[in-house]
């Protein structure tokens, strides 16, 4: 058991991947070059996904896809409450307006009741729905999708928590089998680091080629692409096509972020291992105690071990909770602050009342989980959790 403090995250970075990033920087390429390229087949492959578009963070690639899908003013994009604010914030690069969606309370996800009151404030309106993995817990996409298609909407996957989970038929996150694209986030808190860097992947070679314009400022280079025929005596010649931005992912970052996947798989089985400790641990515990919620059929690879604690009924605040477990060398953390709660949100769309989300964010708190926590580290949370708790 480690005795050391214990954040409710950490990346894991092995001499595999120093040596990968060093070979980057003594190459001839450190922004986009061959790690970028060799980055991007293998992610594809391994979520088995035809195209896969690399990028500076998540947040840019939630940008890049609404935009290559479309998104713009006047038009809306519906996401869920529970949620890191970026989710909804690259709709609003777009001029989009945004539909915060309530949740299930227990696991914090959109789900097709919750999305079918949210789409009664669609009016008409194009634009896309942006459902969230949390946690790393694939939501209902069968479902989701269905409902947004049948509205005419895009369906665009948040899966920064889900690289590694697998959805109810089986099928990898990122595989989009239901949705237009899945983007990824390789922050270093997230399962797999790149410092900062992003991935999209999608079934559809037209939208991936309007996410790699748009990531280099919708600029084009081959002759053959030119709209304006290329003229000899200007060899210099490249044409800006449509608006981009500079989302490019450095091949420094890259060639960190292929060596990481290449540990995906312990990874993986190394959070379903953690997770599955404190299962056993938190199960049974009583009302107001309850593990991490997943949802039936799926297999998460958890990006959080997020349980639900009723402070109230126990009489202790989380803030204080949080600083006595701090006092124990226990790191923890909330996930998420409801999107409509944050000031610009409520400026933009008014006081909202979600119950599901608040409910959610009520209980919610985020122990530690990475996999490089020791087999004894539950434990020690939970043990230490209880006393805090006075279970
Ligand atoms: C981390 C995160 C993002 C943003 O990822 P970056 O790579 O930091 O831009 C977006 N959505 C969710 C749900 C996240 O957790």
């Amino acid at each position: 058991m480690s005795d050391g403090f214990l954040p409710y995250g950490r990346q894991w970075i092995d001499d595999a991947d120093i040596e990968a990033v060093t070979t980057c920087l003594k190459s001839d390429y450190l922004t986009t070059g061959p790690a970028v390229s060799a980055f991007e087949r293998a992610f594809a492959t391994v979520v088995q996904a035809p195209h896969a578009v690399s990028c500076h963070s998540a947040t840019a690639g939630l940008h890049l896809a609404y935009d290559a899908l479309g998104l713009g003013p006047g038009q809306c994009a519906i996401v869920p409450a529970i949620t890191f604010v970026a989710t909804a914030n690259a709709a609003r690069y777009c001029g989009a307006d945004v539909i915060v969606c309530d949740v299930d309370p227990d696991n914090g996800l959109m789900t097709p009741d919750t999305l079918s009151e949210a789409l009664k404030q669609l009016e008409g309106r194009p634009g896309l729905v942006a459902p969230v993995h949390l946690a790393g817990v694939p939501c209902d996409m069968p479902a989701l999708a269905a409902l947004a298609r049948a509205h005419g909407l895009s369906v665009v996957e948040d899966a920064s928590h889900a690289v590694g989970s697998l959805d109810e038929a089986g099928s990898p996150t990122g595989a989009c089998p239901h949705s237009d694209a899945a983007v990824f986030s390789f922050h270093p808190v997230k399962t797999l680091a790149c410092g900062e860097g992003g991935m999209v992947t999608t079934r559809d070679a037209a939208l991936a080629e309007r996410m790699a314009l748009a990531r280099s400022h919708g600029i084009v280079r081959e002759a053959d692409r030119f709209e304006r025929s290329a003229r000899a005596d200007e060899p210099w010649w490249y044409e800006m096509q449509a608006l981009g931005w500079n989302y490019r992912m450095p091949d420094i970052n890259a060639a960190l972020g292929l060596s990481q996947l290449n540990k995906l798989e312990l990874f993986a089985s190394r959070r379903r291992q953690l997770a599955r400790a404190y299962d056993d641990l938190l199960e049974g515990q009583g009302a107001h105690l309850a593990p991490s919620a997943g949802r039936a059929g799926v297999d998460p690879c958890r990006h959080l071990y997020n349980i639900r604690i009723d402070f109230q009924a126990l009489g202790k605040p989380r803030a204080q909770v949080m600083t006595e477990l701090r006092e124990q060398g226990i790191g923890t953390q909330v996930h998420y602050i409801p999107v409509h709660q944050h000031p610009y949100y409520v400026r933009l769309n008014g006081e909202r009342t979600l119950p599901g989300a608040e409910h959610h964010y009520a209980r919610t708190l985020s122990l530690p989980l990475y996999p490089m926590m020791a087999d004894e580290d539950p434990e020690r949370v939970v043990s230490a959790l209880k006393v805090v708790l006075g279970l």
